[in-house]
């Protein structure tokens, strides 16, 4: 069989290197005379990374592009609405990438050939004829070639464009200063009256790639010269803050073009006889999505895989269709739906402005599955005990979260020290003593010495923080107060000031700007509202927790317990439940739980403790974990790339 690719862009190389490694013959036509260049870049996700690594494996091929770790957003006044970390987010210049896949593939790329027309034999096309004259015959043809794709038009007929009603300019600026400045930060300026943004991420260490999206009702490009051009951005950006207008001066305008965005409607077929179309040929989304490389190359791989897997390529077309059609209708609708969004910002809350690649993720997390035990988890980001009880809560989770659904609730242990009067600790110094003690007996590393050099006087302002993060994201939520539990347990750190409590938000993708609005406002409420429920529920200790069923059976445990009384309960509750297998591969326990004391280590992965820090230590020397080291014991920090666990 072979294969002929029509576009040798993003698509179209990457489904050629997926052919060649399935040992399927082809052959890529591209229309530039050399490797397209172009000059904007592209924003890929988790998704479209892990294409690429799958690519690159083995070839000793270094991925392109600059990692992109935090995100601002900004209204032209300089107020910052949005300030969150990234995961796995990565630019890559066109150019660049484009370079990259020319690079891996190994098979031939024509260059100079733009598709003309199909050749037919017996009513079955054998042959792609090129406007230069050559011709290429083959046994199955594929369309990579763009959203205005020819070869679609052949086969499939003209579509239907709709205007995408926001206009983009792109450019590429050089400013080695800014560049750096602003390196790993995708910063954008969002107006909130109208429709109309500016955003920028450095590609390297002098060059940034910026945009402008714009509502062409609010002003519209009358002038199409280059020295056009540089004025209408100007004056459009005129109220945006002085950065903006640097990095429009240190712009050639020369290779910043406009561009009209567009979509069409999910194609009721991607194939026809023995054509078949990918990537933007197949289905184009507004480019709010930040999506379409994404799916050109996930379009590449599945496409190889049908091929090699079906018998005949009429049903690997069809299985195509069938496995990809979804996934893009979904990046028209939501396209479409951040659009709207964009060109209405004022009906938009602060709190709610999507970010681009995360939107439309989000709707699936929210998907909770019924789960017949709920457990209320009465706790406080300062309990000792509570942090003693962290190695069984996460196994808990591992064996038996398929059946719990655990809500977290602070309890506001430390109201102030002259309000706290219960036990033996009555001040500091004797919460110092106790920690010191507690990690002695328990194995998980305390620092009592937080209580004598930067001793906090209240438990409230981290526990309100907690409930300002909750409302953002339950999962991040508690990815923040396990690293709030380090800092104060480990490193000595007092988490009633803000600067820990937004390093912490900051670190695990939690929108710090927001955060600080929550915790100054509608997080004390929810705080307030836990502790009338604590106190209602009869909490008087740390941690509380409440196990029902639903049909009126309830457990109460208060205080420290063992791992061997939380899995009664649950026997005692669902009799069938099944205690999952946890795969203890370092690594699988490393994605699930990023970082963990040995303590955490042992019990997860069943060893005994010399045994796990062993293992600890193996790992540390290899490079796959980092540690820091506190007075009283060590917490181990995951490097593992976890793309593919979990
Ligand atoms: C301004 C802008 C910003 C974008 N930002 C992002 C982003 O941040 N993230 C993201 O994921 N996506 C982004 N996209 C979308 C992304 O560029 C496309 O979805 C992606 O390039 C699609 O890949 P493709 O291979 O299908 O098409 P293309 O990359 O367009 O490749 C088509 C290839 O076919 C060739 N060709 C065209 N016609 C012919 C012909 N007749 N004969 C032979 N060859 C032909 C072209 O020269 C080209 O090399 C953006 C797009 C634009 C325009």
């Amino acid at each position: 069989m072979k294969v002929v690719v029509i576009g040798g862009g993003i698509a179209g190389l990457s489904l050629g290197i997926f052919l060649q490694k399935s040992h399927i013959e082809v052959v890529v036509n591209e229309r530039a005379a050399g490797t397209p260049g172009g000059g904007h870049a592209f924003l890929m996700h988790t998704d479209g990374l892990s294409v690429l690594k799958e690519l690159v494996a083995g070839t000793g091929f270094k991925l392109p592009g600059k990692l992109v770790e935090k995100f601002s957003l900004k209204r032209p006044d300089g107020e910052e609405v949005q300030r969150l970390q990234l995961d796995a987010w990565q630019c890559i210049k066109r150019s660049d990438l484009t370079h990259f896949l020319y690079g891996l593939f190994d098979g031939e790329v024509k260059n100079g050939r733009e598709f003309s027309h199909f050749l037919y034999e017996n009513g079955k096309i054998i042959a792609a004829v090129f406007s230069n004259g050559e011709v290429e015959y083959g046994d199955i043809f594929v369309g990579a070639d763009g959203g205005f794709s020819k070869v679609r038009q052949a086969v499939l007929g003209e579509v239907e464009f709709h205007p995408g009603k926001v206009k983009e300019i792109v450019g590429i600026a050089y400013n080695e200063k800014i560049a750096e400045t602003y390196a790993g930060t995708f910063s954008k300026f969002q107006k909130n009256t109208d429709g109309l943004a500016f955003g920028m991420i450095p590609t390297s260490d002098i060059e940034l790639v910026w945009f402008i999206q714009y509502d062409p009702s609010i002003s519209e490009l009358e002038d199409h010269s280059v020295e056009g051009l540089r004025l209408f951005c100007k004056k459009l950006l005129k109220k945006f803050p002085p950065i903006v207008q640097q990095v429009l001066d240190s712009n050639d305008f020369n290779k910043s073009y406009l561009w009209n965005t567009k979509d069409f409607d999910l194609l009721p077929a991607f194939h026809k006889d023995n054509v078949v179309v990918i990537g933007d040929a197949a289905h184009l989304a507004l480019p709010f999505t930040s999506a379409g490389t994404t799916n050109a190359m996930v379009d590449a791989k599945t496409l190889a895989h049908c091929l090699s897997a079906a018998s005949s390529y009429t049903e690997a077309f069809q299985e195509f269709y069938n496995l990809r059609a979804e996934e893009v209708l979904k990046h028209v609708h939501l396209g479409r739906a951040l659009r709207n969004v964009f060109l209405r910002p004022q009906d938009q809350n602060d709190d709610d402005i999507p970010i681009p690649l995360i939107a439309g993720k989000t709707k699936e997390k929210d998907k909770v599955m019924d789960k017949p035990i709920e457990l209320l988890y009465f706790t406080d980001p300062i309990c000792s005990t509570c942090w003693i009880m962290q190695p069984l809560i996460r196994k808990l989770k591992l064996e038996y979260g398929i059946y719990l659904d655990i809500k977290y609730y602070m309890g506001g242990m430390l109201p102030s020290w002259e309000l706290y009067t219960k036990g033996k600790i009555q001040n500091p110094g004797d919460a110092a003593e106790h920690w010191e003690e507690a990690c002695a007996c328990h194995d998980m590393p305390m620092d009592g010495d937080v209580w004598i050099e930067d001793p906090l006087q209240s438990s409230f302002p981290p526990s309100i923080a907690f409930k300002a993060a909750q409302m953002q994201d339950p999962d991040k939520a508690l990815a923040f107060l396990r690293r709030i539990q380090e800092m104060v347990f480990l490193e000595k750190k007092n988490i009633i000031k803000w600067e820990h409590l937004e390093k912490a938000a900051f670190e695990n993708g939690l929108d710090s700007a927001r955060l600080l609005r929550d915790y100054q406002g509608a997080g004390k409420q929810l705080f307030e509202q836990d502790l009338e429920l604590a106190k209602k529920m009869g909490v008087t200790g740390f941690p509380t927790l409440f196990f029902s069923d639903g049909s009126g059976q309830q457990v109460t445990l208060k205080g420290l317990q063992t791992y061997e009384m939380l899995e009664e309960i649950i026997h005692q509750m669902l009799p069938l439940a099944e205690k999952q297998v946890i795969d203890t591969d370092p690594k699988n326990l490393f994605c699930h739980f990023p970082t963990m004391t040995e303590k955490e280590f042992a019990v997860l992965s069943n060893l005994p403790k010399e045994r796990a820090a062993m293992m600890l230590k193996e790992l540390y020397d290899t490079g796959n974990i980092s540690q820091f080291t506190s007075k009283n014991g060590i917490i181990y920090i995951s490097k593992f790339d976890c793309i593919h666990c979990l």
